[in-house]
């Protein structure tokens, strides 16, 4: 190892035998050097960044379902899906830096990420930096998951805790659960609300979450058929983050079974003019399109929604940033190549 290996290690605090593996750490030092990172967050704005807008479906330009609310000091974050942690840190979001995690539900294209921001959260590099316990909250269920992860990955914490000096209390990961409609957490002012959704009668337990600060509220619906209760708790929302399933006007059996599960554009246009919402956007898109591209898939979502709704539509984008605050709602695209929003 060089002695200019040596001292980047030592600015970041990184115990030195811990290094195998970690050949390329001059690169990284340079890119956590040059990381932008998010923009700062208002004391008077909620910011939703989408993560993640695909579905299960393994795909590069849309990575698995994840999303970002930032309000009152606070990184929320709702889901975990595939390469959630690789997205966050592309925006500059060191993962030890998020204070709370919520699951919609149990599907593994929305939970697959979270062994990663777990364990590469409690490592000390740029991109981890966890220090305390990780807290899940999510219907039931969720203590169960984050009580296995902790058996299946035992011995990388026995490893980093010997090897890099990890603090035991840092890779430690705990369920909060809740089981009915109602507010599950609440600091520095911001509050969420979990609620059940409609994802299909064996896909149960499965619940969206609204978020309120500053007078200012956003809904995320999570995986979810048509539902009334979206609706009923979207009363007042600024910004809602809907989930939609594009098919073939004529559908394929297959294409049933899937739509049986997921809201289409129309079914999402009913549900955006019963809650009003200053912007829709839609997230989480499922693309059921034989052989057509994504672009033409997201023309026909936003042609489709209007059957039902007039009002202002996105359809988001891996990295999408929307800014929420009483006087304008701001939507940014994220530049990959100069990793900054513009
Ligand atoms: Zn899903
Ligand atoms: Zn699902």
């Amino acid at each position: 190892m060089s002695s200019e290996m040596k001292s980047g290690i030592t600015r970041r605090g990184v115990v030195g035998a811990s290094l195998i593996g970690w050949a390329a750490l001059p690169a990284m030092d340079a890119m956590a050097a040059t990381a932008p990172g998010l923009p700062p967050v208002g004391k008077d704005e909620i910011v939703v960044t989408l993560v993640g807008t695909g579905s299960v479906v393994p795909n590069t330009q849309r990575y698995g379902y994840c999303t970002l609310v930032q309000a009152g000091g606070l990184n929320l974050l709702i889901d975990a899906g595939r390469g959630c942690a690789v997205r966050l840190t592309q925006a500059g979001m060191p993962l030890g830096h998020i204070d709370a995690f919520f699951l919609t539900h149990f599907h593994s294209d929305h939970v697959i990420g979270l062994p990663d921001l777990w364990m590469t959260g409690y490592i000390h590099p740029y991109f981890g930096q966890r220090a305390g316990i990780m807290e899940v909250n999510g219907p039931t269920g969720t203590s169960n998951l984050c009580n296995s992860m902790r058996a299946a990955f035992s011995d990388d914490i026995r490893i980093r805790e010997a090897d890099e000096k990890i603090p035991d209390v840092n890779t430690q990961i705990k369920g909060n659960e809740f089981s009915k409609d109602g507010v599950i957490f609440e600091k520095n002012g911001v509050t969420v609300t979990g609620f059940e959704v409609n994802h299909g009668p064996l896909i149960k337990p499965a619940v969206g979450y609204r978020v309120d600060y500053n007078g200012l509220s956003i809904l995320c619906s999570g995986d979810t058929k048509f539902e009334q209760n979206i609706i009923t708790h979207g009363q007042g929302i600024d910004l809602i983050v809907h989930e939609v399933a594009t098919a073939n006007e004529k559908l394929s059996p297959d294409d049933q079974a899937v739509m049986n599960h997921h809201t289409s554009p129309e079914e999402a246009g009913i549900i955006f003019s019963g809650t009003k919402p200053r912007l829709a956007v839609f997230s989480h898109l499922v693309d059921l399109m034989d052989n057509q591209s994504d672009a033409w898939m997201v023309k026909e979502t936003l042609r489709r929604v209007k059957k039902n709704w007039q009002g202002k539509t996105i359809v988001g984008d891996d990295l999408t940033r929307i800014s929420v605050t009483k006087a304008a709602i701001k939507v940014q695209k994220f530049n990959e190549a100069k990793g900054t929003f513009a």
